[in-house]
Parts: structure tokens; C-alpha cells; sequence
């Protein structure tokens, strides 16, 4: 269990000098500690050192885990693939969804958010390699879905995600994060203002650092390997 405290003070140590390398200030990036099939334990072992942030695929499984820490101030992050039967517990447990692709997916979850809670933050999930096999919307399809998702009044589009193909070098790994930048600097310039990059996991957080990234998804290097 002490492994996960030194994993988070070396990652946390790691992001910030990226940061400091992309001439951002050290606290710039998020870390958001991806916890799918890791047990309760590690959970709890990580909000003593400090992490708040914890991002779940599965909805089950995570509504599980939030129901069992509600008195632990956690923050809640939905990265799985969402299905349409299943977004009402999901706008009513969570806190962020990652990877909206679909209109319809979106629409529902601001029905069903709750009023009593904050507006749901969302990101959409952009394909950006264009990959056949991966879910998220093309790059064309970006501005057509924020403008739409940033008027839904339970959500608050908060910005883009992208999971792209594992690639060694970084040059090639900056280049579709560049790419997911420039999306949401098309969407400032059409009046839609976003905060947030989810970009970057443990083989590639540096490359989305240097372009950009708020928030960088990391699991078995923290928690090493799931169940
Ligand atoms: C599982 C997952 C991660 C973390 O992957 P690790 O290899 O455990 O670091 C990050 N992002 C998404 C979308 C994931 O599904």
C-alpha cells in the first residue's frame, strides 16, 4: 500500500516538470488517478496522499466504489464507453464524463442530471488517428457537437478528449495532441470557450503535456496492475 503514496509523489513529480519544460506553471496538469479494476483499498490509500481525482470505465463498478467513499470528497471521472441504457446513474453519481460521441448521449444526461447537483462536466471524445476500431467523433464533427452539447443546461462542456494509437517517439506522439489543441482553438474563435485537454497517459503524458494537456489519465503506474 505505501507503493501507491511513492507512485503518486513520483508521477505528481514528473508531471510538474513537464509542465515547468512546456513553460506552464508546475500545477498546470491534473492528475486524474484511473482506478477501473483496482480495489477500494488503493483508492483510499491514494485520497490519504492527497489525489481527489479518479476516473472509472465501467459504470457499475464505479458507482460502487462512489457509493462506498462518500464521505471522502472524490471526484468522480466517467472515461468508459457510455451506453445510452446507462447514463442515468451515471448523471446521477458522477462528476465528469469524458467521452461523449453522440447527441443523444448527451441529451439524456442533462435530463437526467439531478438539479440539486452541479451541471455535469463533459468532454467530448474526438478519434483522433481516425481509428475504425475507436469510438469518439471525427474532427469535423467537433464544432457541430459542442455547439450543441454547451447549450444543453444540466452539462457544462468543459472540452476535448483523445485516446490516440500508442506511438514510441515524441515527436509523432505531440502530433495529435497538437491536433486536439487546435480543436478547441477553432471552438474559442466560434465563441465557445473550453478549459480542459484530457490528453496524455503513462507512455505519452509528456508529449500532451508540451501541447497542452489540463488533464492526464494514469493508472497501473500509480496502482500498478489491475485485477
Ligand atoms: C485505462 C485507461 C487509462 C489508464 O491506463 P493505464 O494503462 O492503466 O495507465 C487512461 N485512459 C483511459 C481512457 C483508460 O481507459
Amino acid at each position: 500500500m505505501i507503493r501507491v503514496t511513492e507512485n503518486l509523489a513520483t508521477i505528481s513529480d514528473l508531471l510538474a516538470f513537464s509542465a515547468v519544460e512546456a513553460g506552464r506553471e508546475p500545477d498546470a496538469v491534473k492528475l486524474l488517478a484511473v482506478s477501473k479494476k483496482q480495489p477500494l483499498a488503493k483508492i483510499l490509500a491514494a485520497r490519504d496522499a492527497g489525489q481527489r481525482d479518479f476516473g472509472e470505465n465501467f459504470v457499475q463498478e464505479g458507482v460502487e466504489k462512489i457509493a462506498k467513499t462518500r464521505d471522502k470528497d472524490l471526484i468522480w471521472h466517467f472515461i468508459g464507453h457510455l451506453q445510452n441504457n446507462k447514463t442515468r446513474v451515471v448523471a446521477e453519481n458522477f462528476d465528469w464524463v469524458h467521452t461523449i460521441d453522440k447527441l443523444k448521449t448527451a441529451r439524456r444526461l442533462s435530463e437526467q442530471r439531478p438539479t440539486s447537483l452541479d451541471p455535469l462536466n463533459i468532454c467530448l471524445q474526438v478519434n483522433i488517428d481516425n481509428e475504425d476500431v475507436k469510438s469518439g467523433i471525427t474532427v469535423d464533427e467537433v464544432p457541430e457537437l459542442a455547439a450543441a452539447c454547451d447549450a444543453l443546461p444540466n452539462l457544462n462542456l468543459r472540452g476535448l478528449m483523445c485516446l490516440p494509437i500508442a506511438r514510441e517517439e515524441l515527436s509523432l506522439q505531440r502530433i495529435p495532441f497538437a491536433k486536439l489543441r487546435a480543436l478547441a482553438d477553432i471552438l474559442r474563435s466560434a465563441g465557445i470557450d473550453t478549459d480542459t485537454l484530457s490528453m496524455g497517459m503513462s507512455g505519452d503524458y509528456r508529449a500532451a503535456i508540451l501541447e497542452g494537456a489540463t488533464i492526464v489519465r494514469i493508472g497501473t503506474a500509480i496502482f500498478g496492475e489491475r485485477n
